[in-house]
């Protein structure tokens, strides 16, 4: 056995990609994650468990599947995790445990993401098991907003023995898991088993509930719940500001995604919301936002170009999207900047006028700052263009509650244990964060859980 490469993974062709939305990575099969597992060095310091926001006991969990106990490796991971097939499958590991592993200063890291993953989907295969759940305990809690911060509180009060329904303003759980990302990364079979396993011990999901205006914060506690979550994301998108704008074609990043994914556009007439998205497409942005948006594009039959200010190497998006829609034939303009759309006389874009950046100092993100170059104008022809540069939270509920402290972005001020300065309400997630990952959402749920645990324990 050889510790310098890592155990490849099977993934459908490009060609086959651009066809349909199936799934494209397809996972270790028992021999390959057994041979992938007996790479690791069993750390006794466990590096790569520091890198895990939720603290999941890597190597152990690594050590059962290399001795074929599949059983054990899943119970080891939901110990810490109750969205194991989702995180093995969209968490940027690169930055996170991978990032930490000591095989990584010599060799390609261990595929940790890749190992959660197949224990995850054995665990689907042969059906989730029954978990075990504390004595009700009389308390109840309500938790707003059901993507991966909202299901983790649940999931956590649930056990302990506490009443929890979920209120969710759409008409499907899920949060950006469901309308967010696309089928092909993420396949709605493993979001509905996390949910079914999150309903099994005793929460009850409410949907077309959107609270601010269904019901306010005060309504809740009057409704009988003794503590409240806010998990309501970061689901209100970021435009350009530059002339065209409004010019027929031109979409958010999450309007793009919500069409195709929850509503299905890319079945159209099967399913009555349409896409329109022409020859050529546009997306506008680097982040794991954008790289859907234009795999999404490409599969609706588009020729598709990235635009994005900054270098190659400033690119926030997962590695591993990146190369895939490289892969499917996506085209990158780096250090290209909009300044504003252009259109026909029916009103609807026909390109993009971009001026050239050249990179500078770093800004207080630490990124190099791009400096458009001026005079450097040109054109890029598109009928279709998706601005993906970024997200703030929805403010519907902060309105209703000023005596909820927020900052100047938008988001929710809370404590190291998710409290806000409203008696009894806690949040996590994007609300408190701004756009952030899967994994550090459900990193903030579980720590607010444990404190709104010891909150209803003590009222
Ligand atoms: P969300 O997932 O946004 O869920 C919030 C939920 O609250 C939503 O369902 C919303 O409808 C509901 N809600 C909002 N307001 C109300 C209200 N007033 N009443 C009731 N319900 C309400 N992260 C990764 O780690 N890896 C990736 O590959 C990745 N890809 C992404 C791709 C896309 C397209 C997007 C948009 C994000 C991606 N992210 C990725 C980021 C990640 O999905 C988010 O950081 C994460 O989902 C945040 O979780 P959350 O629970 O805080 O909020
Ligand atoms: Fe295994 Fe890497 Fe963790 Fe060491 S750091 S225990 S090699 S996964």
């Amino acid at each position: 056995m050889s510790r310098e490469k890592r155990v490849p993974m099977r993934e459908l062709s490009p060609e086959e990609r651009v066809k349909s939305f199936a799934e494209v990575a397809l996972g270790y099969n028992e021999e390959e994650a057994m041979q992938e597992a007996s790479r690791c060095l069993q750390c006794k310091d466990k590096p790569c468990v520091s890198g895990c926001p939720v603290g999941i006991d890597i190597p152990a969990f690594v050590q059962a599947i290399r001795e074929g106990d599949f059983e054990g490796a899943i119970a080891i991971i939901r110990e810490s995790n109750y969205l194991p097939g989702i995180t093995g499958r969209v968490c940027p590991q690169e930055k996170q445990c991978e990032a930490r592993c000591r095989l990584g200063k010599r060799f390609e890291p261990l595929a940790i993401g890749r190992l959660e993953r197949f224990a995850a989907d054995w665990e689907r295969a042969k059906g989730v098991r029954k978990p075990e759940v504390a004595k009700p305990s009389g308390k109840s809690a309500a938790v707003v907003g059901s993507g991966p911060a909202g299901l983790t509180v649940a999931a956590y009060l649930a056990e302990r023995g506490h009443r929890v329904t979920i209120f969710e303003a759409l008409h499907e759980p899920g949060g950006v898991l469901a309308y967010g990302i696309p089928e092909f990364r993420l396949p709605r079979a493993v979001l509905s088993a996390e949910l079914e396993y999150v309903r099994s011990l005793g929460v009850e999901i409410e949907t077309n509930v959107l609270i601010g205006a269904t019901y306010d914060i005060d309504e809740l506690f009057e409704l009988g719940y003794h503590a409240v979550f806010l998990g309501t994301g970061a689901g209100l998108p970021r435009f350009l500001g530059i002339p065209g704008e409004n010019l027929n074609g031109i979409y958010s990043g999450n309007e793009f995604l919500f069409r195709v994914n929850l509503m299905k556009a890319y079945l159209f007439p099967e399913y009555d919301t349409p896409v329109k998205v022409g020859d050529k497409a546009v997306v506008i942005g680097a982040g794991n936002v954008a790289m859907d948006a234009a795999r999404c594009a490409r599969r609706l039959g588009a020729e598709v170009t990235v635009l994005y200010r900054r270098s190659e190497a400033e690119m926030p998006a997962r590695r591993e999207e990146v190369m895939h829609a490289r892969e499917e034939g996506i085209k990158f303009r780096f250090l290209t900047q909009p300044v504003a759309f252009l259109g026909d006389k029916r009103f609807s874009l026909r390109a993009v006028r971009c001026l050239h950046c050249e990179l500078g100092e770093p800004d207080e993100s630490g990124r190099c700052r791009p400096v458009p170059v001026q005079g450097s104008e040109f054109e890029v022809e598109a009928s279709t263009a998706i601005i993906a540069i970024g997200q703030s939270p929805n403010p519907i509920i902060a309105m209703k509650h000023p005596e909820l402290k927020t900052t100047r972005w938008g988001t929710i001020v809370v404590d190291e244990q998710g409290r806000t300065s409203k008696q009894g309400v806690f949040a996590g997630g994007d609300i408190t964060t701004g756009q952030a990952t899967v994994i550090a959402a459900m990193g903030a749920g579980k720590r607010a859980a444990q404190a709104m645990h010891e909150y209803l324990m003590g009222l």
